[in-house]
């Protein structure tokens, strides 16, 4: 093979290299150990005497020339993947995150504490808060609960060692502080953690509760039914059977218990209602004149209801858990199916 023949292969070639690939073959043609030029040098050895010089010198300039394309083609070829990848690999802000850290979310007590404030703040209802750590004054003397009296035994206390002092057993006192710092017209709820020694399926030694307060010139009880139905129809988010039966509370008169129709069974009778088919719900009654007077309201003007509920059980109804003690044991399995909330 000629000198020329080979240059005219490499101006052929060249032309075809596309990518690093074709380059690096087209290097092993021409300049690899068996390559095209080695061949020239090779072949160089037989030419007369006084041709090779002159013949060599034209085999260098080939094989310069050959490099310097090989260069060059890998400088450019090389800035040219490098765009290329950039373009594909452009980074695109508003595609949705990678999402390998774990995502936390509200817990169903939280989440369910919020929706009964969202339904009472849709009705006129303002949200009062107060400490679990309660002056005893207020948690049973100022509803209408005196040392002695049987109804303090109707919740299993845990008293703290400075006198005078406990774990609120209820989130009554609440209306104590209301009332005491505000003048009616009051319509309040207060959400929060209670405390009682209780500890089975359905009672858990800490929860939570969400009592409510109306006061004002005009309230009956009627006004206390149609809010606490319409409250239930809104959580439930069904019209369910609604019915109060007669009780008894200290610190309210007349009292009642609120039952719903069982959400589980739809009234047929299972294990959640004891085969009754409604459940209870709430505790209610219209504020027994001796808690507006502890509170210096005057009960001859002024009136009003209260009710309390239990947030767990109405997680538990809504969500179907069967076992108050999921919701405080944070076994992240059980968590998990509530992370839409
Ligand atoms: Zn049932």
């Amino acid at each position: 093979m000629t000198v020329s023949e080979v240059r005219e292969r490499f101006l052929k070639e060249k032309e075809a290299v596309k990518t690093l690939k074709d380059l690096e073959n087209f290097r092993q043609l021409f300049l690899g150990k068996k390559g095209l030029i080695s061949q020239l040098f090779k072949e160089l050895r037989s030419a007369p005497p006084e041709k090779r010089k002159e013949l060599g010198r034209e085999i260098n300039l080939l094989r310069e020339e050959v490099e310097s394309f090989v260069r060059q083609k890998a400088k450019e070829l090389k800035e040219k993947e490098l765009q290329e990848r950039l373009r594909r690999e452009r980074l695109d802000a508003a595609l949705p995150g990678d999402t390998v850290l774990p995502l936390g979310a509200k817990h169903p007590l939280s989440a369910v504490v919020e929706e009964i404030t969202e339904i009472f703040k849709g009705m006129g209802f303002t949200v009062e808060t107060g400490p679990e750590v309660e002056k005893e004054e207020y948690n049973f003397d100022m509803l209408n609960i005196p040392k002695e009296h049987p109804a303090r035994d109707m919740q299993d206390t845990f008293y703290l060692n400075r006198k005078g002092y406990l774990l609120r057993t209820h989130t009554s006192p609440v209306q104590v502080r209301t009332l005491l710092k505000k003048r009616p017209p009051v319509q309040i709820i207060a959400p929060g953690r209670v405390y009682r020694r209780d500890d089975d399926p359905t009672h858990s030694p800490m929860f939570f509760q969400v009592e409510g307060l109306v006061v004002n010139e005009t309230v009956n009880f009627a006004h206390m039914m149609w809010v606490l139905k319409e409250f239930l129809r809104r959580f439930f988010e069904t019209e369910v059977p609604v019915r109060f039966r007669p009780s008894y509370f200290p610190f309210t008169e007349p009292s009642t218990e609120v039952d719903i129709g069982c959400v589980i069974c739809g009234g047929e009778g299972c294990r959640v209602c004891k085969n009754t088919g409604w459940l209870e719900v709430l505790g209610a009654g219209m504020v027994h004149p001796a808690v507006l007077e502890a509170c210096g309201v005057d009960a001859e003007r002024y009136r009003g209801f209260a009710f309390g509920l239990g947030v767990d059980r109405f997680a538990m109804l809504k969500y179907g858990v069967d076992n108050i003690k999921h919701f405080y044991e944070n076994d992240a399995r059980f968590l998990r199916q509530f992370l839409s909330l």
